[in-house]
């Protein structure tokens, strides 16, 4: 076992993992910091129905690991964890289970601090609330999705002036996939700034009311790879650059949402090969976090807004970096991730 977990890739130095069960409720979950250098570790509570176990650890390693570089790039005053709950978030889910949850929160005694993530909820969130300080997001001031997308509004417009040597989107063609709470809200802002849109999307009604709204084009699932876009904007899925797609893929900058773009690591650099210039998605994606972080701290509402466009001026620096050092923008991201939690 100790061979599995400190081999693992993702392991990379955690702080500490804490496995946590509890007979009654039923919980199984793994509470992972993976460094809290720069603060208390911040990260969401994701449920999923692992295949197995390995499969539910590895997840946790590797989101928590991640949300280091994100909390660190975004200049928070946080550290990076993550923890999962092992079940079926449409039928294993009840009071006692997140009440479990918060209490084993509670004997880590803040160094981490939970938030909502794919498979929980608000509702969740408040139970686990009923037992510990130590969980952001409660929905007191709603759904952080409008500040991710604002993050990526800025994100885009830093790579187009940097690439294309341009102040305005008029005009430029945007090939959005995925419509939901963040995507949705970036073609608004992408449209307005008068780009074209191209889109997909599973959901009929998002794609009706992007065509409605925005004039978007909808294409096919599989077609937005061959969108002859100046811009992909990934809003949907993880992995979606890969080997296959980066052969059809005509945009000249990347720069979406979705967490973990990259299939493989070496993606990155075939990026830079292809000439394509791609926005690392943990900094382009941070603004959802940046709100979170700014209404557990009970700091000005009022400055979120600026913070999140911060992330404009460190992305126009790593795109320079990149560039000077013969880099992919990705290397140049977690390189300076590092610089600022490894001390
Ligand atoms: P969401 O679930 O609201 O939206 C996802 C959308 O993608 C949905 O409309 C869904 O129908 C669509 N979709 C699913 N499969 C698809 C496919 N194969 N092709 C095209 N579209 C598909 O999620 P969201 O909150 O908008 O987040 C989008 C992405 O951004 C996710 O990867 C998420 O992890 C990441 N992200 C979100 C936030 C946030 O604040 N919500 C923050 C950081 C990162």
């Amino acid at each position: 076992m100790s061979t599995f977990i400190f081999n693992e890739l993702n392991f990379d130095n955690h702080e500490q993992v804490v496995f946590v069960a509890e007979e009654k409720s039923g919980l199984r979950g793994i509470i992972a910091v993976h460094n809290t250098n720069l603060g208390p570790a911040m990260g969401g509570c994701r449920m999923w129905d692992y295949a197995s176990e390995a499969v539910a650890v590895n997840d946790v390693l590797r989101l928590s690991r991640g949300m280091t570089y994100k909390n660190a790039v975004a200049g928070l005053p946080i550290g990076g964890g993550k923890s999962v709950i092992i079940g079926n978030p449409k039928s294993a889910k009840t009071p006692a289970l997140f009440e479990a949850m918060g209490e084993a929160l509670e004997r880590l005694g803040g160094r981490y601090i939970t938030a909502e993530d794919v498979g929980t909820s608000p509702a969740d969130m408040a139970h686990i609330a009923a037992k510990t300080k130590y969980v952001a997001g409660l929905g007191a001031s709603g759904d952080p999705s409008p500040f991710t997308a604002l993050g990526c509004f800025v994100g885009a417009q830093a790579a187009v002036k940097h690439y294309l040597g341009r102040d305005s989107l008029e005009g430029l063609t945007v090939a959005v996939q995925g419509l939901g709470n963040v995507g949705y809200d970036y073609a608004r802002r992408l449209h307005a700034a008068g780009a074209k849109l191209v889109v997909t999307d599973i959901d009929q009604a998002a794609l009706e009311r992007a065509r409605a709204e925005f004039g978007a084009e909808v294409v096919e699932i599989d077609a937005i790879y061959d969108v002859q876009a100046d811009i992909y904007a990934p809003c949907a899925l993880g992995a979606t650059l890969n080997p296959a797609t980066l052969s059809r893929l005509k945009a000249k900058i990347v720069a979406g949402a979705a967490n973990n773009q990259l299939a493989t690591a070496e993606v990155g650099e075939l990026l830079r090969r292809k000439e394509v210039l791609y926005v690392p998605d943990f900094v382009i994606n941070a603004g959802g976090i940046i709100k979170v972080c700014y209404e557990y701290y009970d700091k000005p509402e009022a400055d979120v807004e600026a913070h999140v466009r911060e992330i404009g001026v460190t992305l126009a620096e790593i795109f320079r970096r990149a560039d000077a050092e013969g880099l992919p923008t990705s290397v140049v991201a977690d390189k300076l991730a590092e610089a600022r939690f490894k001390q």
